[in-house]
């Protein structure tokens, strides 16, 4: 007779991890909030928290445009579409956005994906084909990691943000097959910026495309918040950008464009696309009000900004270890994990909640108080966030 539970054997680790964080007083599978009090302010454990650590950077969640767009949306639409974009689930929304996006961007194609995460699946196992290459930064997320796996590609790594090694790995591959280089504009955990102007290079003269993920930089940069190939005026030479409507634009979803017509037919080749519910109706009725505020509202971006200067500051006169210039994530390395989970507790006890993040979910190792600025935060919450820091000291 078999053993049925041996399934499990291989979530042991996983238990054992849960065990430890229970033991040292962190929380690996998320906090709770009781009750959202704003974009910037919740309850945790009874108790009103500022919070540092929801990637909500353009703070955007209690916007009354978004909020009567999604009640309107319900009432007119539904609560869902009960199906995938190819059968039931195209409403006259997911055909606007898309339209919207490809205006915006002056795109030849825009496809939007039931989330971010989808979004690159969706893209990137269509575009690795059997024989081509996709070459990736080191630090990549889970998502781009997946959609290598779901590609008939094979995938090569090169070093994180270095466009020297990628160029070594690109003069290495053989002539047959197609070859796509996949970076982010702005890395999660640590908050660095990518030499997006010497990687488009590389890729191009060594005949690839490139992919940008602007998850973390769509809203936050560029003079209308395309993101940062709007700021280093890349947009008409980098051939894919995917991003997600999780974060700046206050909604789920995600999707991903190109200056290339073709990538239209995607739709035709994409199992994430095509064999998924697509996003409800008053997510897409969220993301489109979300659109529209961060093109018309420059005054959120120079609100980021100026908190974001004011918290890199104020943690660098203090000494702190931060991991990148200002920006919407401000990171701040710890010497190891026991430390970070005794900071990140102590600072909750104080009032504000940052994400703690600690490896395998980190490179190098690194263990991280990761704060991510919003533009609803105001001058007095960071002032009362850094003496919470200031009492770690
Ligand atoms: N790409 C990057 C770089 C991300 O950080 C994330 C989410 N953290 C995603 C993609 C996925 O986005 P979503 O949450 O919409 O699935």
């Amino acid at each position: 007779m078999h053993n049925q539970k041996r399934i499990f054997e291989k979530f042991v680790p996983a238990q054992q991890r849960l065990e430890l964080a229970d033991e040292i007083g962190t929380v690996p599978v998320g906090i709770k909030f009781e009750n959202m009090l704003s974009p910037t302010r919740a309850h945790v454990n009874g108790k009103e928290v500022i919070l540092l650590g929801t990637n909500n950077y353009l703070g955007l969640t209690f916007n009354d445009n978004i909020l009567n767009a999604i009640k309107d949306s319900l009432e007119t639409h539904g609560s869902a579409t009960t199906g995938s974009r190819q059968a039931n689930g195209t409403y006259e929304g997911h055909i606007e956005l898309e339209k919207e996006l490809k205006e915006y961007y002056n795109a030849a194609s825009a496809v939007i994906f039931t989330t971010g995460y989808q979004a690159n699946l969706g893209a990137i196992s269509a575009l690795g084909g059997p024989g081509d290459h996709l070459i990736i930064d080191a630090d990549s997320h889970a998502s781009i990691y997946d959609a290598c796996k779901l590609s008939d590609a094979t995938t090569l790594r090169f070093r994180h943000n270095d466009p020297e090694n990628l160029e070594r790995r690109l003069k290495r591959l053989p002539e047959t097959g197609a070859r796509l280089v996949i970076v982010e504009s702005i890395y999660s955990m640590f908050g660095d910026v990518a030499p997006l102007k010497e990687l488009v290079e590389v890729a191009h003269s060594n005949d690839a495309m490139i992919l940008v993920d602007e998850a973390h930089s769509v809203g936050c940069f560029g003079e209308t918040g395309k993101g940062i190939c709007e700021e280093v005026d890349l947009l008409d030479k980098v051939d894919f950008i995917s991003a997600t409507f999780s974060k700046s634009y206050s909604s789920v979803g995600g999707f991903c464009l190109s200056r290339h017509p073709e990538f239209e037919y995607v739709r035709m080749m994409s199992r994430p696309y095509m064999f998924t519910a697509s996003s409800a109706p008053a997510n897409i009725a969220a993301a489109r009000a979300a659109l529209s505020e961060i093109k018309s509202s420059p005054s959120l971006r120079e609100s980021l900004w100026a908190r974001s200067r004011q918290l890199h500051s104020g943690l660098e006169e203090m000494g702190f270890d931060l991991c990148a210039a200002a920006g919407p994530i401000v990171a701040v390395r710890r010497p190891d994990e026991l430390t970070a989970v005794t900071d990140w507790n102590k600072l909750l006890d104080n009032g504000v909640y940052v994400n703690l993040a600690a490896p395998p979910a980190t490179p190098a190792g690194v263990s991280l108080l990761r704060l991510s600025v919003s533009a609803a935060h105001t001058e007095s919450e960071i002032s009362k966030t850094l003496d919470a820091f200031r009492q770690l000291l």
